[in-house]
C-alpha cells in the first residue's frame, strides 16, 4: 500500500508551524486513540500513521529531508510503531501524562509541566446501623502539602531552578543507534526540562511534605459495601498549578450479629417455639427502629418468610425503602421440665392415631418410592 503524504495525514499545509503540527497531531491522536475506538482497526491504523507523521515532521532535520526527498528520504528514520504503548513510550511527555490533557494549557509558570495530583484512597469501615441511617465521620489520612519554605518550588529561597543542560529544557532526548532514533524522557530532569540546583533543605527539593489531615465526611443513608464516596479536589495537590487529585472513601460494612443485608432488604432469622408455630402467635421482631410486633398464623412452617414492608434500608438513589424479611425457624428445646415432658408424651400418644396430612403425604411418597424401586428389580 502506498504511503500517504505526512502533511496530508496530519491535515496541515507544507509550511505549517511546529505548533500547528503538534496541535494537528494531538487532535488526531485523541480522535483515533484505541481507548476511545476499541476493536476498530481503521482507527488503530490512523493512530499509528499520525504518530509516524508527527515523529518525522516534528523533527526539523527529518522534516527537511522529507521535504526534499519524500518518503525515501526518511526511510528507516521512523520508529515503525507497532502498538499504542510504543507511541506513548516515545511521545508520552507530549501528552503531559494524559492524552486528553490540554496541549497549550500544560505549561506551568516556571516552564514545568502542570500535572494533576494523584487520587488518594481511604478505606472506611461502617457499622450496619451507620450505613443504614447515614453518618458523618472524621476521616484521617496523610496528604502532601506544598512546602511553606520554598512555596512548593523545591528550590532554596532566593535561588531559581536552572534549565536542564542535558535536554536543553525540552524534557526529551533523542537517542540514535544506527538508523534507529528513539525519543525518551530526559533521565536527568525526568521530563521537567528544569533542574533544581540548590534544593530547599526543608523538603529536600521535593516541593512538598506529608501532613496528617482530618476531614469530616458525610456518608449518606443506605450506603453499602463496595460503594465509594468521592471528595473532589481533596487528593494530592497538583504540580505546578495543575488541579488537585480526588479523595476516594472505599466503604466496607461490618457484619451485624442479627441482621444480614440483601440490597435494600434486611434479613433476620427468628427462632419460634413449636407451640407458637402450631397455634399461631404475636411475636416480637427486632428492627433497626427497635422491636416490632408480627402476627404469625396458625400452622406456620419452619423456614417460612414474613415481610415487614418499609422496615429495611433506604435506597440512597431511588429513595425507596426495602423490607425487613423475617424467616422463622422452629426451635427444638434441649431441656424441658417434667410437666412439659408429661404433656408432650400425652401428645405423642394422640399422634399415633392422628396422622397429620403433610406427614401422611410424606409417608405415602416413601412407600411409592420403595414400591417403584422393587418393581424395577
Ligand atoms: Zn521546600
Ligand atoms: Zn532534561
Amino acid at each position: 500500500m502506498a504511503k500517504r503524504d505526512y502533511y496530508e495525514v496530519l491535515g496541515v499545509p507544507k509550511d505549517a508551524s511546529e505548533r500547528d503540527i503538534a496541535k494537528a497531531y494531538r487532535r488526531l491522536a485523541v480522535k483515533y486513540h484505541p481507548d476511545s475506538n476499541p476493536g476498530d482497526e481503521n482507527a488503530s491504523r490512523y493512530f499509528k500513521e499520525a504518530a509516524e507523521a508527527y515523529e518525522i515532521l516534528s523533527d526539523p532535520e527529518k522534516r527537511a529531508r522529507y521535504d526534499r526527498f519524500g518518503h525515501a528520504g526518511v526511510e528507516g528514520h521512523s520508529s515503525q510503531f507497532s502498538s499504542a504503548e510504543d507511541i506513548f513510550a516515545a511521545f508520552g511527555d507530549f501528552f503531559g501524562g494524559s492524552i486528553f490533557g490540554d496541549l497549550f494549557g500544560d505549561q506551568g509558570a516556571n516552564g514545568r509541566k502542570r500535572r494533576r495530583g494523584n487520587d488518594i484512597r481511604v478505606d472506611v469501615s461502617l457499622t450496619l446501623e451507620e450505613a443504614a441511617r447515614g453518618v458523618t465521620k472524621e476521616i484521617k489520612f496523610s496528604r502532601s502539602v506544598h512546602c511553606e519554605t520554598c512555596h512548593g518550588s523545591g528550590s532554596r529561597p532566593g535561588s531559581q531552578p536552572q534549565r536542564c543542560s542535558q535536554c536543553n529544557g525540552r524534557g526529551r532526548i533523542v537517542q540514535s543507534a544506527g538508523i534507529l532514533s528513539v525519543q525518551t524522557t530526559c533521565p536527568v530532569c525526568r521530563g521537567a526540562g528544569m533542574r533544581i540546583t540548590d534544593p530547599c533543605t526543608d523538603c529536600r527539593g521535593q516541593g512538598f511534605r506529608k501532613k496528617d489531615v482530618t476531614l469530616s465526611v458525610d456518608f449518606p443513608a443506605g450506603i453499602d459495601e463496595g460503594m465509594r464516596v468521592r471528595l473532589s479536589g481533596e487528593g494530592e495537590p497538583g504540580l505546578d498549578g495543575g488541579p488537585n487529585g480526588d479523595l476516594y472513601c472505599f466503604i466496607s460494612v461490618k457484619r451485624h450479629r442479627i441482621f444480614t443485608r440483601d440490597g435494600n432488604h434486611l434479613i433476620v432469622e427468628l427462632p419460634i417455639t413449636y407451640t407458637q408455630a402450631v397455634l399461631g402467635a404475636c411475636i416480637e421482631v427486632p428492627s433497626l427502629d427497635g422491636p416490632k410486633s408480627l402476627d404469625i398464623p396458625r400452622g406456620t412452617q419452619s423456614g417460612e418468610v414474613f415481610r415487614l414492608h418499609g422496615l429495611g434500608i433506604r435506597d440512597p438513589q431511588a429513595g425507596r425503602t426495602g423490607d425487613l424479611v423475617v424467616q422463622v425457624v422452629i426451635e427444638t428445646p434441649k431441656k424441658i421440665s417434667p410437666e412439659q415432658e408429661r404433656l408432650l408424651r400425652e401428645l405423642a400418644e394422640l399422634e399415633k392415631t392422628e396422622v397429620h396430612p403433610e406427614r401422611k403425604n410424606f409417608l405415602e411418597r416413601i412407600r411409592d418410592y420403595f414400591t417403584v424401586s422393587s418393581d424395577n428389580e
